[in-house]
Order: structure tokens, then sequence, then C-alpha cells
């Protein structure tokens, strides 16, 4: 890696635990490209105006990450702006909250397409950019406690984690030749629109007060609170930084001590 200004990609920065990664990251002096669907415009450009006013250095793109074209388009923008791609962090995700008997092949399929086939064609384009810059890389996703053990109401969720921890190994072993890591952050019940989510669609169908679903969480965790996407980006920051430089094709389980890997 070199001594100049490192730059990362973050996909799914809109919000949540992405928004989280891409303002660590800008504090930790790195450029950055947020990433989110056409519709998250307005939230990407209020965060980018948050990381400038810090000082730090950013821009926009909007894009789908299960579409190849639109990722290609992503790494070549940011590499024209930036000089160049060090890290890429596949955040962008979606979890549908259904029974199995409720779960149906589509479904299944809009999971998998944007879960996996979006964290394929993420780390596909940086990878050959990373190759061609000859100085390795840090490819990273987002993993789950969920990428390790099957989970109620998330069978096409879980199904989705486990392929990207398989992807992500096989990665790591064929790219380690060219000085490129990969690896998962992989959090258990962090506070986010994902969540709420969640949340929304167990109470409704269980008549239960709302909230009643996350703080069913609570007890399981032996740190007694829940994830704020920064706890999750501070992992991410050590991802992404040259203290990382001996770990690869990991999965680090970011959850306060629900699941031991
Ligand atoms: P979120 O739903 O709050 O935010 C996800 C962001 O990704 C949104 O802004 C959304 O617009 C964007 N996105 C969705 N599809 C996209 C696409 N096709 N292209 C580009 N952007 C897209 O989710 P979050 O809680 O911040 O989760 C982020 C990642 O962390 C996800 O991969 C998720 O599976 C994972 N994760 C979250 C938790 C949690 O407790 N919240 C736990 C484990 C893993």
């Amino acid at each position: 890696m070199t001594t100049e200004r490192r730059t990362a990609i973050v996909t799914g920065a809109g919000q949540g635990i992405g928004r989280g990664i891409a303002m660590r990251l800008a504090r930790d002096g790195l450029a950055v490209t947020l990433n989110d669907l056409p519709g998250g415009l307005g939230a990407l450009e209020a965060t980018a105006g948050e990381i400038e006013a810090a000082g730090g250095t950013c821009r926009v793109a909007t894009g789908d990450v299960s579409r190849p074209e639109d990722v290609e388009a992503l790494d070549s923008d940011h590499a024209a702006a930036f000089g160049g791609l060090d890290v890429m962090v596949a955040n962008a995700g979606i979890a549908v909250t259904a029974r199995f008997e409720d779960t149906t092949a589509e479904i299944l399929d809009r999971t998998l397409a944007i879960n996996v086939r979006g964290v394929f064609n993420c780390y596909k384009a940086a990878s050959a950019r990373m190759i061609e810059q000859g100085r390795g890389g840090r490819l990273i996703a987002a993993g789950s406690v969920s990428a390790h053990k099957g989970g109620e109401w998330q069978s096409a969720y879980v199904a989705s984690k486990f392929a990207v921890r398989g992807l992500n190994q096989t990665v790591a072993l064929e790219l380690g030749k060219h000085g490129i890591t990969a690896n998962l952050y992989s959090p258990g019940v962090v506070k986010t629109p994902m969540w709420d989510a969640i949340d929304e669609v167990v109470t409704t169908t269980e008549n239960t007060p709302r909230g009643s679903q996350f703080a069913k969480m609570l007890p399981n965790i032996a740190l007694g609170r829940n994830a704020e996407p920064e706890d999750v980006a501070r992992v991410v920051s050590f991802l992404a930084s040259e203290d990382s430089a001996y770990v690869t094709g990991q999965s680090i389980v970011v959850d306060g001590g629900i699941y031991f890997v």
C-alpha cells in the first residue's frame, strides 16, 4: 500500500451501519465514495456534508449493487476521482423478515441478488482494480451472526449470509498472492432502520408491542446492550487499516457476546 491518501468505497452508506462506516473511514483520513440506491441520494448528500464539515474528503454515487454495470461504474468513477481504490466495503444488504412458510422463491432470489451478488460484484470490480494497481487492498463485506447460525424469521437472509462467508473465504484464498485480504464484519443486533423493520414485522404478526422483538434480544447479549453503528465501524476501521495486514478469510463477529465463534 502507498503512503498517499488511501481511498474507500462504502455501499449502502445512506443510513445505518454503512453511514457509520463511511463517517469513520473519512475520519481515519481515507477519501470515501458513499454509495446507495438512487432513492437514498438525499441521505448520502447529508452525510457527505457532515464529513466535509469535519474536514474529510468524500463524494456520493448512486447505483444498485446487484447490477454489475452499476458496480463497475461505481469503481471506475471512484478511481477517476480519487486516483485508485484501496478498500471496498460491500455493506449494502436487505433482510426480508418472514416465517419459512411465507418465504417465497421470489424473496429468496431478491435477497440473494442484493446480499450475495452485490458482494460478488463489489469484490470482482475492486479486486480487478487492486490487482492492476499492484499494491494489494482490502475487500470487506457485511456478514452477520446469521452467517454462522440459523435464525427464526430469516431463512432467506441466513442463506445469503452463509453464502457470503463462503465466497469471502474463497476469495481470500485466491487473492492472497496479490496482497489482497478479504474479511467480513459480522454484527449481531445493531439499532438501524433494518432492525426497526424486523421488529415491525414480527410485532405486527404476533400482535405484540412495537419494540418488544428488539428488546427480546438484549438478555442474550453478554455486554447487555445492542450495538450502535459506531461499534461496528470501529472494527471496519481496523479491517481497512495496515494493522489488519495478516488477517484474511475471517468473519469477525461484532455482537457484544451473543455467538462465540
Ligand atoms: P439498513 O437497511 O439500515 O441500511 C442498508 C442500506 O443499504 C440502505 O440505505 C439501503 O438503501 C441500501 N441498499 C439496499 N439495497 C441496495 C442495493 N441494491 N444497492 C445499493 N444500496 C442498497 O441496514 P443496516 O442495518 O445498516 O445493515 C447494513 C449491513 O449490515 C447489511 O448487509 C446487513 O445485512 C448487515 N447486518 C446488519 C445487522 C443489524 O443488526 N442491523 C446485523 C448483522 C448484519
